[in-house]
């Protein structure tokens, strides 16, 4: 059937994404840095300041970083709380958990981050059992989105947020047509340079493209059940912040 060609694709789709960060686990993080001049930094700085976590509380405070791999939104996290918050950084891959555990212990508050290998579409955490669920340039590598976002409102309690950091389509006149030439010239034989494979920095540039726009998938929030979906462009809409409430 048309349904069943579609699941295999989206299967294919999850493993041709593990292949991508089995491979670069160990040269992530300096990618990240190489490929974006460092912006990659502003923007999640950007999203944990709107996060905004407390400092002190009399109950826990606990963030789920889906897709968190190599830990540093949730490092962010809990600097910003100044060691309140407790992050549980989840990721599909143990390569990307490995190498963020390791740097981890590096960490000024190494105790509060907890390292768990889950797919986002199947959460093995409770209902109602976190305050923020945070995802950064993670939500486009997962093959069936509105599921991960289901499973994001049921693992958050009522009162808890949303944030999503993803790559958008470019759209300010003259910056659409540099950011498509950086992205077929510059990225793929940067990667390859620096990780020796440049497929899965081709496939990066392609899951760009295919993301949903701003609207779509604030309208995907809605349908998962949160409130007050919004959009926030950030450099030229390089990138959006997206937040929602589970009211
Ligand atoms: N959040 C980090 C950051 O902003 O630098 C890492 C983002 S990295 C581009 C995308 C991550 O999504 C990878 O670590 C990958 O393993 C993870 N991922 C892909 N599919 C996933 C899924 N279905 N469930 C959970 N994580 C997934």
């Amino acid at each position: 059937t048309h349904f069943g060609e579609q699941t295999v694709a989206l299967d294919d789709k999850q493993g041709m994404v593990n292949q991508v960060f089995h491979g670069v686990a160990d040269r992530y993080d300096l990618m990240n840095d190489l490929m974006s001049g460092g912006i990659h930094r502003i923007w999640k700085d950007a999203m944990v300041a709107d996060l905004a976590p407390p400092k002190a509380g009399s109950r826990p405070y606990r963030v789920l970083d889906m897709a968190g791999g190599t830990g540093d939104i949730a490092e962010r996290i809990i600097n910003a709380s100044v060691g309140y918050a407790e992050v549980v950084v989840s990721d599909i891959n143990s390569d990307m958990l490995r190498v963020g555990a390791e740097r981890a212990k590096s960490w000024r508050y190494p105790a509060q981050a907890s390292f768990v290998q889950a797919n986002a579409e199947e959460l093995p955490f409770e209902d109602n059992s976190f305050d923020g669920y945070t995802i950064a340039f993670g939500i486009r590598n997962v093959p069936r989105i509105q599921k991960a976002l289901n499973e994001a409102h049921r693992v958050l309690k009522r009162g808890g947020r949303i944030l999503v950091l993803e790559f958008s389509q470019v759209d300010v006149p003259g910056l659409d047509a540099v950011y498509k030439a950086f992205s077929d010239n510059v990225i793929p034989p940067m990667g390859k340079l620096v990780t020796g494979d440049a497929q899965p920095y081709q496939y990066l540039v392609e899951s760009i493209r295919k993301f949903p726009n701003p609207a779509l998938f604030q309208s995907m929030l809605t349908e998962a059940g949160f409130k007050r979906a919004k959009a926030t462009p950030f450099t030229g809409n390089i990138a959006t912040l997206f937040s929602g409430w589970k009211l």
